[in-house]
């Protein structure tokens, strides 16, 4: 079975179990997934009522459902790889249920010559589910925060089981000079991109630099964004920042 490449930088693969979301933070605003879903959301295509071309720009139906097809498929992969798990929509979204949360740890805690990458922007049911899910090593968990009006999600993950936590900072559309990274692994920064997209300054995402360095954490710097990402590309200060956990 082919696996799915992706072009996400901090990633080697996606594996999507779950299908459509909804949006639930400003971060949300020009949804990549929304996008790409509404894009297959023709008859016979996989995202056939989970997303739609509207009036104004591109939607999610609000339906969410699990693919139970897919569950497997990492278990099949034999080359070990970095996995984005459910990068078009959110596991911990609230109409999946525990149940199939569960499912999809167990895949991962069985396919263990893989490291899964999770983020999530609905923190408070990672929380309530933390203590009955199983955190193999390989299980590195993160949330997402596009600014400080949902900083509380990095308190949220902070305090799961999770073995390795991580921040994506994108798209970082307002300053965070004061994050606690205390438990904290790896912080990825990126700037929105696509049609419409927020500027990112350059002092915020110094600012966050900086606070990596001085706690020692690991800092990934995906790209600046914008309009026509590819000609503004990733480099800070003429440097690529690249560092991963391990
Ligand atoms: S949670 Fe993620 S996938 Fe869902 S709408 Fe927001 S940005 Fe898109």
């Amino acid at each position: 079975m082919a696996t799915l490449s992706s072009k996400i930088e901090w990633t080697e693969s996606t594996w999507n179990p779950v299908r459509g979301c909804t949006r639930v933070s400003e971060g949300c605003r020009f949804c990549y997934a929304e996008r790409i879903a509404a894009r297959f959301s023709g008859k016979g295509m996989a995202y056939e009522g989970f997303a739609e071309n509207t009036t104004t720009g591109p939607q999610w139906t609000r339906e969410v459902r699990p693919v139970r097809a897919l569950l497997n498929e990492p278990l099949k992969w034999k080359k070990p790889r970095h996995i984005f798990v459910n990068s078009m929509s959110d596991l911990f979204h609230e109409k999946v249920k525990f149940d199939f949360i569960q499912e999809v740890f167990s895949v991962m805690e069985k396919a263990n010559w893989h490291k899964f990458q999770i983020l999530t922007k609905r923190s408070s049911r990672l929380l309530k589910y933390n203590q009955q899910l199983p955190w193999p090593p390989n299980v590195w968990m993160g949330v997402s925060v596009e600014d400080d009006r949902v900083i509380d999600r990095i308190d949220d993950l902070r305090q799961t089981k999770a073995k390795i936590k991580f921040l994506s900072l994108e798209p970082l559309i307002g300053p965070l000079s004061d994050l606690n990274l205390d438990g904290i692994d790896w912080v990825i920064v990126g700037g929105e991109s696509g049609p419409g997209s927020r500027e990112m300054k350059r002092e915020w995402v110094i600012d966050i630099k900086d606070q990596c360095e001085r706690k020692g954490i690991n800092f990934f710097f995906k790209q600046w964004g914008g309009v026509r990402k590819s000609k503004n590309g990733r480099e800070l200060d003429g440097v690529t920042y690249n560092e991963m956990p391990g």
